[in-house]
């Protein structure tokens, strides 16, 4: 959207062919909505995708958003809560984001403002302090290397590796991060994702960690005002139309998609096929729809292609609210023996949920599971009781408050980011005139998700511009590291050149 938005502006004639017949946007689409009745009024909450944050170096999205006059009604996260529960033991808990964005202590060692949290220090262990300078070790490494836009070539490592040798307790702290934003496994995240990720939303600048959420649903803070902003441009968004072919057309493409018959009449009628000829195509899909795509219409075996993974969000209404301290952050991991990964108190978020919560005395949580993939495949109602269990072991006064709950299974479309390599597809790809934007392509700029698909699509609509001599949209680089985590890149930069180079002299001798 960002890069059919971009060239419309320009003046070009743009179509965007989308294969979801009901919504827009991707991993940010709406859903059916939950409707409730209280007091002789009806409520709806509209589904979504799952709930975003917009994170401190989102400067793309964030710049387009200013240009096209979008307010997607930001609301400024305040805490989140690490919330840890080893087998047979009790659940324990600790406020965490807030030491992390207003730490006193430079980065990279801002981490150390924890360590004056008396909740921090009480879930850590003997052992814990002692793998502490493992930790550090591994941190510090991370600064020296940038797999967002360096080649990878840790691609053979996975987090499991990064994490040998550190003590259990930092272990789930750090693996309840990483799976918060990959979605995955440690034996699943390769090491560089897991590096790129630190980098951008945390190592290097403690305002990384300053973020935002929208106060209603993705559909309508962003993808809804993006699709108006494309139509008024003069671009034109096509629901239900599943591309299936790209065939070469002199300089440019014949583009081929299937969509559902257009008569309603004949419910069993095949889809019908369309085509249209363009001069320049952009990509715009997820992993596995990029896949089938060139592999079946441009032969593209030579790809290599990174890990989408499904996820699953669940939704609880209580009659009543949390209570205690706990219930102060609104928003936080669960990690060791849960099966939810996180929560976000949604009547503290949304307002719609938040009007509702103030005239009834309710509250309402969203949850992610990101897996293992075992879990994933229990039936609905075992997830929704498992997570309901879960609520009910950090907060017991909300055991008997259940009013109603959804589930939402999301396809296996969500990147896990792998870091550069020679074989994946980038903004430029290797057919002229074609090309290719989403939060997994690969462009020399550190960002990730939300924010690397704009600067993506950016960079896909600059590539289109500038064969048409038009001009080009600029792009915001990643704010510099602190000082000090410059100081140690530049050292640990020098230390592995002079590395390399010592190895390429043994090698020649
Ligand atoms: C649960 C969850 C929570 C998230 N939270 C955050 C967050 O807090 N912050 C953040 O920055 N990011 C978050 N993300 C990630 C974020 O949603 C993505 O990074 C972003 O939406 C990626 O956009 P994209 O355009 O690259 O890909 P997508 O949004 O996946 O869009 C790809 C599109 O291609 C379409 N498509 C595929 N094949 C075809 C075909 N053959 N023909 C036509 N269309 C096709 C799909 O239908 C889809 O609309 C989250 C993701 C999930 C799953």
């Amino acid at each position: 959207m960002t890069a059919g938005l971009h060239l419309a502006r320009r003046g070009l004639s743009v179509l965007l062919l989308e294969a979801d017949p009901n919504f827009p946007g991707g991993r940010l689409q709406g859903g059916a909505a939950v409707t409730l009745e209280h007091n002789g009024r009806t409520w709806s909450f509209p589904g979504e995708h799952g709930l975003h944050g917009v994170w401190g170096q989102y400067h793309n999205l964030r710049a387009m958003l200013a240009r096209e006059d979008i307010d997607p009604g930001f609301v400024p996260a305040k805490e989140e809560a690490w919330i840890l529960r080893h087998p047979k033991s009790a659940v324990q808990w600790t406020k965490g984001g807030s030491a992390l964005r207003k730490s006193w202590i430079p980065a990279p060692f801002h981490y150390l403002a924890l360590f004056i949290r008396p909740r921090f220090l009480q879930m850590l262990t003997l052992r814990d302090l002692a793998s502490m300078f493992r930790v550090l070790g591994g941190l510090i490494f991370a600064t020296a290397y940038d797999p967002a836009v360096e080649d990878a070539r840790l691609d053979r490592f996975t987090l499991a590796d990064f994490f040998k040798g550190w003590s259990p307790t930092l272990q789930s702290l750090f693996l309840g991060l990483a799976r918060n934003f990959t979605s995955a496994r440690p034996d699943q995240v390769p090491q560089a994702g897991f590096i790129a990720f630190l980098r951008f939303y945390t190592l290097l600048r403690r305002d990384a960690w300053r973020f935002n959420y929208f106060n209603r649903d993705s559909h309508s803070a962003l993808i809804a005002p993006l699709q108006a902003r494309i139509e008024a441009a003069g671009g034109k968004l096509q629901l239900g139309a599943q591309v299936t072919d790209l065939i070469r057309d002199g300089e440019g493409w014949r583009v081929q998609w299937q969509q559902p018959p257009s008569s309603e009449a004949v419910p069993e009628a095949e889809n019908e096929i369309s085509e249209a000829n363009a001069s320049h195509v952009i990509l715009a899909l997820d992993i596995p729809g990029a896949r089938k795509l060139l592999t079946h219409s441009l032969s593209a075996h030579a790809l290599t292609w990174s890990m989408a993974v499904p996820s699953v969000v669940v939704r609880y209404w209580f009659n009543r609210k949390p209570k205690g301290s706990s219930a102060e952050p609104e928003a936080g991991i669960f990690t060791g023996e849960f099966i939810l990964d996180n929560y976000f108190w949604l009547h503290r978020i949304q307002a719609v949920f938040g009007d509702w919560s103030q005239v009834t005395g309710g509250s309402a949580v969203e949850c992610h599971i990101y897996g293992p993939p075992e879990i994933l495949l229990e039936p609905d109602a075992v997830l929704l009781a498992r997570g309901l269990q879960d609520i009910g072991r950090v907060w017991p006064e909300l055991r008997s408050a259940l009013i109603t709950q959804s589930i939402r299974r999301n396809a296996a479309t969500h990147s896990l980011f792998s870091g550069n390599t020679d074989q994946g597809l980038s903004v430029q790809t290797p057919w002229s005139q074609l090309w290719a934007c989403g939060d997994w392509v690969r462009y020399p700029h550190g960002s990730l998700y939300m924010e690397r698909a704009v600067v993506t699509g950016l960079a896909a609509a600059n590539g289109v511009l500038t064969a048409k001599n038009l001009p080009t949209y600029d792009i915001q680089p990643v704010d510099p590291p602190e000082i000090l985590v410059r100081w140690i890149e530049r050292l640990l930069r020098w230390v592995r050149r002079r590395a390399r180079s010592y190895g390429q002299r043994r090698e020649q001798n």
